[in-house]
């Protein structure tokens, strides 16, 4: 056996030992897509799935398909969320959907502050911090998305821009609250892309979000707060970001509409 063959065969030790010591966060983000008929098919292919019990499968469909995932998801391991809400319970706001209607019909997350809602809607801080207390407010567990875009990467300046939109992101949020919250570190220039940050980014990345948590909330909680990776994660790639620490699960958008790649996904992260 050569020098190489020893080290692929410690690395798969490693790989192996890190992924059967926790459960992931594995929470697909379908965005603007799928037919009725997809979301049905899709549905029968994973409501009767065993998933075991290690990992936590979140699915967030458009809206208008949160029926068919009451329906269909009722007995099922799934759990399912929203990819987006308004701030209020009910009235004139042409458009939106709110956490009354999300609960109504058993959704559990919401994925807030999504890049794509930041940049494409221009929606702020204040505005995702007042989603974000809403839904801790209502027994809906609310993901923030952060993540610096390319120039903020290149110029080295992203810490300080990750740093504030977790700050104010949570501004409305009290200690006690903070420990309802996921957090999902999406650098835009990986989102869609095709592009991955290496698992050395991540690691990096969230090591620091982890201090900044730890030194805000205390170690007991600012350790505990879920970290999600997000951009251009998928079957092929998913078991080498799942090393770097501080990852507690992964946000996947593309990836996530096929019901086997989640399946698969799935598999990998339990070592099965
Ligand atoms: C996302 O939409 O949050 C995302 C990470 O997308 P993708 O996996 O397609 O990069």
């Amino acid at each position: 056996m050569d020098k190489r063959d020893i080290q692929e065969i410690v690395r798969n030790e490693v790989i192996k030992s890190v992924i059967d010591s926790q459960g992931f966060i594995i929470a697909g983000n379908w965005k603007m897509n799928k037919t009725k008929h997809e979301v049905i098919s899709f549905l029968d292919e994973i409501k009767d799935h065993d998933f075991g019990s290690k990992n936590t499968i979140i699915i967030a469909p458009p809206s208008p398909y949160l029926y068919l995932f009451e329906d269909k998801l009722r007995y099922s391991q799934v759990l399912y969320g929203v990819q987006n809400l308004f701030p209020k319970e009910t009235g004139a706001f042409t458009g939106e959907v709110s956490y009354v209607v999300a609960k109504d019909f058993g959704a559990k997350y919401a994925i807030l502050g999504h890049s794509e809602r930041r940049t494409l809607f221009s929606e702020c801080d204040l505005l995702i911090s007042k989603k974000v207390r809403i839904c801790i407010q209502n027994q809906i567990q609310p993901i923030l998305c952060i993540g610096e875009n390319l120039e903020q990467r290149k110029s080295g300046d992203y810490k300080r821009y990750l740093t504030n939109q977790i700050k104010e992101g949570l501004i409305r949020i009290s200690g006690s609250e903070i420990k309802e919250v996921i957090i999902a570190y999406e650098p835009i220039w990986a989102i869609g892309t095709g592009e991955t940050a290496t698992p050395l980014q991540v690691e990096e990345t969230h090591m620091f979000i982890r201090s900044y948590l730890v030194k805000e909330y205390g170690t007991e909680i600012g350790k505990e707060i879920p970290l999600l990776y997000g951009g251009s994660v998928k079957t092929s790639n998913i078991k080498e970001l799942a090393l770097a620490q501080s990852v507690s699960g992964f946000l996947i958008g593309g990836a996530s509409l096929e019901a086997s790649a989640i399946i698969e996904m799935n598999s990998i992260l339990s070592n099965k």
